[in-house]
């Protein structure tokens, strides 16, 4: 057994601007078994840590060292609006998930992780899948959403999520109860992407699809009669929501001008460029449902899809994700600001909420 696991100090963190004041993040070594990984756990008021763990072939160590700080905080945030008992952390395994993968490797992951006896619990993210889950969890009790400890894959429970969100924007910005007439254009139709597209299809939306992968647009255009876009378009379609719902982000201040829908709601994570862009929204006139709010349906089925947990449990918490969305709209109409400002806002309130609980 050669791991190793290491605390970085306060001094090497604080040169990182997406430090935080994170409660410990801890660089992890196991030579034979070729792991370089790193757990961030950043703020456990609200109970241990729960985020996934990600595998990346970063380019430097800062770079995931980065990528964990951020990643981390922004669990805080999403478990705190999410309503979960649960703090915020990641972790980040640094290789190609391609080709670096082996039980070695994951087996070691999964020691690092029990080391830590709960603090913090991890689960699948990008370049992590639900059989590197399963190898992981034969030397750790903390890791989560596999299908014999867990409901299994999230990406289901994500996308009922994002459905109530959608419904939430459309009852507010629209005062319409249900989706009938209403033009959707998804962008990504993955995991997450094509479930929400069938969802508005059933309740009666048109849909314009689009999808870097044309064997998923050929799919959603046969079975939601649906109409394609190029992927670099679907910003701009003609339509009354714009869902993304592909990797990474897509709204700036280039994409915010072109963008014709008045809604934008969907699953994916990171979506606006920059904090402006929240603004650049609002100041348009678009509602926006901040991704990690309307986001949160895998998490929280990570969270409480626990053996013996009743699956309705689960689907009436994140159904829920509509009104804490209702509740951010109607607040940053009233306060004039943006919704993305709210959700920060709300998550943070949470979490002082508790620190005086604990404190008390
Ligand atoms: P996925 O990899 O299954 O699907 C992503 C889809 O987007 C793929 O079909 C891919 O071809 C497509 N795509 C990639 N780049 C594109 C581009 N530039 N234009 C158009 N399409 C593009 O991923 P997923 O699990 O469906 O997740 C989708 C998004 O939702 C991600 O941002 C993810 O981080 C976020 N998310 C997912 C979950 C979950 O439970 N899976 C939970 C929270 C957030």
């Amino acid at each position: 057994m050669s791991l190793s696991m290491n605390m970085l100090s306060q001094s090497q963190l604080s040169g990182f601007s997406d430090f935080d004041d994170h409660q410990t993040v801890y660089t992890i070594r196991d030579d034979a078994a070729a792991l370089n990984a790193l757990i961030a756990i950043h703020d456990t008021s609200l109970g241990p840590a729960m985020g996934g763990c990600r595998m990346w072939k970063y380019d430097a160590h800062d770079a995931a060292i980065v990528d964990a700080l951020r990643l981390s905080r922004g669990m805080t945030c999403k478990n705190a609006l999410a309503g979960l008992h649960y703090g915020g952390g990641k972790a980040v395994i640094i290789g190609d998930p391609h080709s670096d993968k082996s039980n070695d490797l994951f087996h070691a992951f999964g020691r690092a992780v029990e080391s830590l006896s709960g603090q913090y619990i991890t689960a699948e993210d990008v370049g992590i899948n639900a059989d590197d889950m399963a190898v992981m969890s034969e030397t750790t009790a903390y890791a989560r959403g596999t299908k014999t400890n867990g409901l299994g894959d999230p990406s289901p429970y994500t996308a009922l999520g994002v459905f109530h969100g959608i419904l939430a924007a459309v009852r507010h910005r629209f005062g319409a109860t249900d989706l009938t007439g209403l033009t959707a254009s998804v962008k990504g139709l993955g995991h997450v992407g094509m479930r929400v597209a069938a969802k508005l299809h059933l309740a009666g939306a048109r849909l314009i699809v689009s999808d870097i992968n044309q064997a998923n647009v050929d799919k959603a255009v046969k079975a939601f009669a649906a109409r394609q876009t190029e992927a670099d378009e679907a910003h701009r379609a003609d339509a009354d929501l714009f869902v993304p719902c592909a990797l990474g982000g897509g709204l700036n201040a280039e994409t915010i001008p072109q963008i014709k829908a008045r809604i934008v709601a969907g699953a994916a994570n990171n979506q606006l460029a920059e904090p402006d862009d929240a603004t650049r929204l609002m100041d348009r006139g678009i509602l926006y449902a901040p991704d990690y709010a309307i986001n949160a349906g895998g998490v929280i089925a990570v969270a409480l899809g626990r053996p013996g947990s009743k699956v309705s449990d689960v689907t009436a918490k994140v159904e829920a994700i509509g009104a804490t969305l209702a509740a951010i709209f109607t607040r940053a109409d009233l306060e004039n600001r943006p919704t993305a400002e709210i959700a920060d806002r709300l998550a943070q309130e949470r979490l002082a909420a508790a620190r005086a609980r604990a404190a008390a």
